[in-house]
């Protein structure tokens, strides 16, 4: 059998880390995966013991581990789509940056997860400089929320001008496609802000869906987006059926745990 006929499902790969309550991170990736269709391997870069209520406590994996996860994957699969979640400091940072500059598995999508919903620290603050220096140059898409693309950009963020303007500076830094996600801005109506390679703009909106179940929203659109492109989307195709896929996850949200529930993904 040739390698065509062997690898003819399409595959992604998750570089992330777990929730041990199942509604964000790796968690969330395979989930939406497999709702899209795709095929999903997973790198473990930390596991967090973890509910809808916060993180308890969660600890990196060691660097050899991360290695020999990356390199089973790529004696085996054809990836054609990957991502970044939490990757805990600025030596995880680099030690995937490593494995990302080693293998192609194609286009990577940089979910730059900080801070947990709950206030838990998912990156180290002297990691935001790695992430900026060795991270975006990799980065086919980059999809912050406000406060990560505040801390990225150095910029503070209250206008939709900001928002376009903080997204300009995450393509100076090397990200080629950048999604700013607006749900942070408190208002009726959230709206991201897409800057596509080609230097097209648009903006995405919906009115907000008033609930606190909304935990590993961030992890689903990227998931989404990067199961999209492993299946052959543009990159302006993905991230609009990934806010369509977020939208409906949302608004048809299941009722588990006591705090910040997961989305459904059956809806
Ligand atoms: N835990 C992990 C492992 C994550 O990757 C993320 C988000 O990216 C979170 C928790 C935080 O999820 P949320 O901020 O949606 O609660």
């Amino acid at each position: 059998m040739t390698e065509e006929m062997i690898n003819t499902f399409p595959q992604t790969l998750t570089i992330a880390g777990t929730d041990s309550g199942g509604g964000a991170g790796v968690m969330a990736d395979l989930k939406t995966m497999q709702e899209r269709h795709v095929f999903s391997t997973a790198v473990i870069v930390a596991v967090t013991a973890q509910n809808t209520l916060g993180v308890q406590d969660f600890m990196a994996m060691p660097k050899q581990l991360i290695d020999e996860q990356f390199a089973s994957l790529a004696d085996d699969f054809a990836i054609k789509a990957c991502k970044t979640g939490m990757l805990a400091d600025a030596e995880h940072v680099h030690i995937v940056v490593e494995n990302l500059r080693k293998y192609d598995f194609g286009p990577v999508t940089v979910d730059p997860v900080m801070i947990a919903k709950g206030g838990a620290a998912l990156l180290a603050d002297d990691a935001i400089e790695t992430v900026k220096t060795e991270l975006l140059p990799l980065a086919t898409i980059v999809t912050p929320n406000l406060p990560e693309a505040e801390r990225l950009t150095g910029m503070t963020i209250k206008t939709a001008a900001d928002m376009r303007a903080s997204a300009v500076k995450l393509r100076d830094l090397g990200a080629l496609n950048v999604v700013i996600k607006g749900g942070h801005n408190g208002s009726d109506e959230v709206s991201d802000f897409v800057l596509l390679a080609d230097g097209a703009e648009f903006w995405l909106s919906a009115p907000r869906v008033d609930t606190i179940r909304t935990h590993g929203t961030g992890d689903t659109l990227s998931s989404c987006i990067t199961a999209e492109l492993a299946k052959g989307a543009s990159v302006e195709a993905a991230i609009r059926t990934a806010k369509d896929y977020v939208e409906a996850a949302i608004r048809n949200t299941i009722q588990v745990g006591h705090g910040h529930g997961p989305l459904n993904h059956w809806a």
